[in-house]
């Protein structure tokens, strides 16, 4: 028999794959893209992914591939070849991308801590001697490792045996307790096996008519069977039940055998009724909408188009008949949204036209939900999910056939993972999965990416464009309040022009809605002391702690740092301490001064922590239970409310004046965006845009609503200093706890970097926030010209990176390299 050797991908930031020894006995079983339980380091225990099978010794004593999990590929070898373009694209180790790809309810580890599944009903029976055995410990012990478990019941290879009972639902990772796990099963009615017998069932009911004494009973039947096409299905409890039928008599029919009573977990994705669907067909696409349609389907159209369209003017709609399209070639769609613009409100609208064919995934989900998820994207076209809607990490779902990509908001920042690596964009990585899938991309946006448009006007993506509000809706007036003249004649109260507060008090006079946007970025409230102007400091980062009302306390954003709001200055002792800046929660405070019996409700991170909070503010704002709703960024998106008549954007001198070279593009789509949630089909709405600078540009280009002259202007400027579209950055940032080291490595690097790459390396420079939990930052970029290409660039920098770290005063030091900042 012959001798095979695995080399694994484990889940862990590794240079390169590990080679195993496959014992014999798996040899016909083990296949690329199956999971092995190995043991990597001197103890621990990983599930790890099958990457290649072969006879070739390594040159180390090779250790043994501990157990199977799998018995067909849970990774195909696309999905493979997938993550292994993202590694080298972005520069970071394929093990990461498979931490982030596989939910993590597929990767058991050594250090999982286990409990016992909390809808797991506890029966034993169906189970083997070694999983009862691991049950009834775990009800003794209720958070064991692996380790604890094999040392115990005295057997080494426990964890394949742990592995299949996570993923059935009798054991959970920890982890996903603290999700905030919360029960939920149903009782579930179904008809007694020898009753499916047609014979069998027609004596029950001849039997039961004959005598008084089961009338009761045999109405319950009667409705029973009426609910479940005649015991061809089953039922929950509840449901009969309030059909108000007897609960006695349903006990009795359970009590003698007729129906069986089953405690079921309540599956934790939605169920959701086909019957009541609404056919694609029903939509009729206006003529623009029309043309838009056609254009994206016809063969010879690129295979990625950007669909450029104002708010209001029913893309979605257009995505729609894409979508049903491919579906009825029997292929699947991802449909990705920034986790923001993730709404009930729009998931329902598709689940009206494609009801349970969509599936939902996003990282506000449990770890069981996200395995859920997957599993019903691999399956058979009839019994799986085939449109599915997600964050950009729905672009590791394992689709079988994907044939439509749509990414909506598609010039949306939050498309981009930063922390922690992969360090992918979502919208770019998920055009190369439809290129190596024979996939359609559409990429939607009312205020499209600079990047995007540069590649549709020269004709590498498509072009269509909606130019109308559907309906005739017109778009809303954009009116501009000089604050600087407000303040010279007194027209302004606290950091409302006397112009928006009239405004917003006639909206709400006359039943409607307002929403205030107030960005984040240097407004976040601290506190100053008066006489001698020091501003409390984080001691780990160099960043001033905010002031955080709610907790009455001070708090560093970068790392959660933390202190009571002292009383006197720590630098002069002064007392006189003062607010400074001013936050959502400074103007939800202020409005409600001003506007004592108006609703009012702040969306921004602090009050949208908890899981529902969010979704539960947006319905509250949708059937008006809010009359004026502040927030952040996230008022900006993807939000379709039809009673909003004014939206006032507070400050939006502070979203232009940052430095960066995107700050430009970044506040025209943001207050294009946020001005996009005033007025609907019959009303047009207000925007009130507050400003000292209220000539700058890109504030001119949003009241003319002109995407063409911001889109000119900014490519003008970025073609002269050479920044993206013309060029590629790579951003390179350094960290090491000691300054002193941090310095002379990167001015090291560096050099190293531009004995190879000349004039295309910039810095050493320290960024914005030069220390950030407690570690110094030094940063370099890497910028190319458009057409250099990478591949081979990107090899030499981490080789570099590499032999840097090899001196030993450098082994400490961590690179974070970030290719495509945003
Ligand atoms: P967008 O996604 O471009 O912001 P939507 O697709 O949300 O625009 O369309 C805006 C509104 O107009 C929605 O209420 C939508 O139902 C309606 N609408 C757009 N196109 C049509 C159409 N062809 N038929 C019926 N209603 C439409
Ligand atoms: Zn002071
Ligand atoms: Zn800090």
């Amino acid at each position: 028999m012959q001798t095979l050797f695995a080399d694994v991908i484990l889940p862990l930031p590794l240079p390169s794959t590990y080679t195993y020894r496959v014992p014999q006995e798996y040899n016909d079983t083990i296949a690329v893209g199956c999971r092995v339980i190995v043991q990597f380091g001197s103890k621990k225990i990983y599930s790890a992914i099958v990457r290649r099978l072969h006879e070739t010794v390594p040159p180390y004593p090779a250790k043994y591939v501990l157990g199977l999990l799998d018995t067909t590929p849970l990774v195909s070898e696309q999905t493979l070849q997938f993550w292994e373009w993202l590694s080298a694209y972005y520069m970071c180790p394929v093990g990461d991308v498979m931490a982030v790809a596989l939910p993590a309810a597929f990767r058991l580890a050594s250090e999982s801590t286990l409990s016992i599944h909390p809808e797991y009903s506890g029966a034993l029976d169906g189970l083997s001697n070694h999983e009862q055995a691991i049950v009834m410990l775990l009800s003794e012990h209720p958070v064991m490792t692996p380790d604890d478990i094999a040392q115990a019941l005295g057997i080494a290879k426990v964890m394949p045996i742990i592995s299949g009972m996570v993923e059935r639902g009798i054991v959970v990772l920890q982890e996903e307790l603290h999700e905030r796990f919360k029960p939920r099963t149903a009782t579930w009615l179904s008809l007694a096996e020898p009753y499916h017998e047609e014979q069998a069932c027609r004596e029950l009911f001849d039997q039961m008519e004959k005598s008084s004494r089961t009338q009761k009973q045999l109405s319950v039947l009667l409705r029973f069977m009426q609910l479940t096409h005649f015991g061809q299905e089953s039922i929950r409890k509840k449901e009969l039940l309030d059909g108000q039928v007897s609960t006695s008599s349903l006990a009795t029919l359970v009590k003698n055998g007729i129906l069986v009573e089953e405690e079921r977990s309540d599956s934790r994705l939605e169920q959701v009724d086909d019957s009541k669907l609404t056919p694609v067909g029903s939509i009729v696409l206006n003529e623009e909408q029309q043309a838009a349609y056609d254009y994206c389907r016809r063969d010879d159209t690129p295979a990625v188009t950007l669909l450029h369209g104002v708010t209001g003017s029913g893309k979605t709609e257009v995505y729609i008949r894409l979508i049903a399209d491919t579906l009825a070639a029997g292929r699947q769609v991802l449909f990705l949204l920034p986790e923001i613009a993730l709404t009930a409100q729009f998931i329902n609208r598709l689940r009206r036209y494609f009801g349970s064919q969509v599936g939902v995934y996003h990282s506000r989900f449990s770890m069981s939900q996200r395995a859920e998820v997957w599993q019903h994207t691999a399956g058979e076209p009839d019994n799986r999910y085939n449109v599915l809607i997600g964050a950009r990490s729905a672009i590791f779902l394992p689709f079988n056939d994907l044939g439509l990509v749509i990414v909506d908001e598609e010039h949306d920042s939050s498309f981009k993972q930063y922390e922690p690596s992969p360090r992918y964009h979502g919208r770019d990585t998920a055009i190369y999965l439809a290129h190596i899938s024979g996939a359609r991309v559409v990429l939607g946006s009312a205020t499209p990416s600079i990047e995007s448009m540069y590649n549709a006007r020269n004709g590498k993506y498509g072009l269509a464009t909606l130019r109308h509000r559907y309906g005739g809706g017109q778009l809303p007036e954009v009116l501009c309040v000089d604050m600087r003249d407000a303040t010279r004649k007194k027209e302004v109260r606290g950091h409302f022009s006397q112009f928006l507060l009239d405004h917003i008090a006639d909206a709400i006079a006359s039943g409607n809605q307002v929403i205030l946007f107030q960005n984040r970025r240097g407004f976040s409230p601290r506190l100053e002391c008066d006489d001698c102007h020091y501003i409390p400091q984080c001691q780990n980062c160099d960043v001033s702690l905010v002031y955080h009302k709610a907790t009455h306390s001070l708090r560093c954003h970068y790392c959660g740092y933390s202190i009571p709001i002292p009383t006197e200055c720590p630098a002069c002792h002064s007392t006189h301490l003062s607010m400074k800046g001013f936050g959502t929660e400074r103007v939800e405070e202020d409005l409600s001064i001003l506007f004592p019996n108006a609703r009012i409700a702040r969306m921004d991170l602090d009050s949208t922590t908890e899981k529902n909070r969010y979704t539960q503010m947006l319905s509250d704002f949708e059937e008006r239970r809010i009359d004026i709703l502040v927030g952040t960024q996230m008022v900006t998106k993807g939000l379709d409310f039809s009673h909003v008549s004014i939206v006032g954007i507070l400050s939006a001198d502070s979203l232009v004046s940052y430095p960066d070279f995107r700050s430009f593009e970044r506040a025209f789509q943001q207050m294009t965006q946020v001005s996009g949630r005033a007025g609907r089909r019959d009303t047009r709405g207000t925007v009130i845009i507050q400003a000292f600078n209220p000539w700058h540009q890109a504030i001119r280009n949003v009241i003319d609503n002109d995407y063409e002259a911001m889109y000119s202007s900014q490519t003008a400027e970025r073609r002269v200093f050479r920044y993206p579209p013309f060029s590629r950055i790579i951003d390179i940032t350094l960290r090491h706890r000691d300054a002193e080291t941090l310095n002379e490595a990167a001015a090291l690097f560096a050099n190293s970097l531009r004995q190879v790459f000349a004039q295309r390396v910039v810095g050493p420079v320290y960024p914005n926030v030069p220390r950030v939990r407690g570690l110094y930052l030094k940063k370099i970029m890497l910028r190319f010209d458009a057409g250099e290409p990478l591949s081979q660039a990107k090899n030499i920098i981490l080789q570099l990176g590499e032999k840097l770290r090899e001196e030993k005063s450098n082994r400490t030091i961590q690179i974070i390299y970030d290719v495509d900042p945003q």
